[in-house]
């Protein structure tokens, strides 16, 4: 924790209770004598005199802590402000990588105005040998991008064989998005964006067959899969916070191979026989295999039933 979000600690709370604070009566009123009267008095003025200028001071404070917080999005995870590289975290050491992290996307703008189409999910491409580290969405060329979230340009930059024209943004909620294939940049490095800002045009630049939006988010350089964030189709969050677990975590609370078990499927077979056969429902085998309830099963395919 760092100096800003202890202060943030210290003064959000004591600011909720300051209407508490006045003086107690009561407590004056027990002894009648005019002295501890006066003496009360004068207290009390004291003690509102104080209040007054508390709360002043406490309220500049956090506008001050306002300012910071915009000019250095999420100081607490990032100890670096790169303006190169898409992921300089990869061989920081000093950076910890969390466990799990709340990050908080309630207060959110979808990148593209509409949702169109998804034309490549994130993950893996076999046929490629490569990651695909986002996900694409159509866009036509000049359509309004914005950002997710408010934060900070990092970075605007230009790879013929890769982004094409991208930018990077830093958000308070400690994620960077990338939007890359642009073809303008609305916004210069460093500026301050809001969540919501028009930030570049859609476009066809770099490495990109047809006119789309590459869109990453990642968490201290790692890629997170945008569709765990989104859901692009229905232009919402699935969730107000998405909790980011760091890879260790994520396996570890993944079932492990030993635990699950198959069946292979012989002639005639459907998924009710699997269903009888193993007492489990139709609809959790459909789940643990991704397959329809209508799906027609090979003669040799493995099922998961477990
Ligand atoms: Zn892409």
């Amino acid at each position: 924790m760092n100096f800003l979000s202890i202060t943030k600690t210290l003064i959000i709370p004591v600011l909720a209770t300051l209407p508490v604070l006045s003086f107690s009566q009561e407590e004056v009123k027990q002894e009648n004598s005019l002295h501890t009267q006066l003496h009360g008095d004068l207290l009390s003025e004291q003690i509102n005199i104080h209040k007054e200028i508390n709360l002043l001071d406490s309220v500049a404070f956090l506008y001050k802590l306002q300012e910071e917080e915009a000019e250095f999005p999420a100081i607490d995870l990032y100890n670096s402000w790169d303006t190169r590289y898409v992921n300089p975290y990869k061989n920081d050491k000093t950076l910890q990588l969390p466990d799990t992290f709340k990050i908080n996307v309630a207060e959110y703008s979808m990148p593209t105005k509409e949702f169109t189409k998804i034309t490549d999910i994130f993950g893996y491409r076999p046929r490629r040998r490569r990651v695909h580290n986002g996900i694409d969405l159509k866009v036509q060329i000049g359509d309004t991008i914005y950002a997710a979230f408010s934060g900070k340009v990092r970075l605007t930059n230009y790879e013929r064989r890769g982004y094409g024209k991208y930018i990077v943004v830093r958000h308070k909620n400690g994620l960077e998005t990338v939007y890359g294939h642009l073809s303008k940049f609305l916004v210069n490095p460093n500026d301050i964006v809001e969540v919501g800002q028009p930030i570049g045009l859609g476009g066809n630049t770099g490495r990109s067959t047809g006119s789309h939006l590459h869109f990453e988010t990642r968490f201290l350089g790692v890629a997170i899969n945008p569709a765990d964030i989104f859901d692009f189709e229905n232009q919402v969050p699935h969730t107000d916070v998405y909790v980011f677990k760091s890879k260790k975590v994520a396996e570890s609370s993944k079932i492990p191979a030993s635990a699950m078990a198959y069946h292979k499927v012989k002639k005639g077979e459907t998924l009710g026989h699997i269903s009888l056969k193993y007492k489990v429902s139709v609809r959790q085998l459909c789940k643990l295999n991704g397959l329809k309830s209508t799906s027609t099963l090979r003669i040799g395919q493995r099922i998961r039933y477990q």
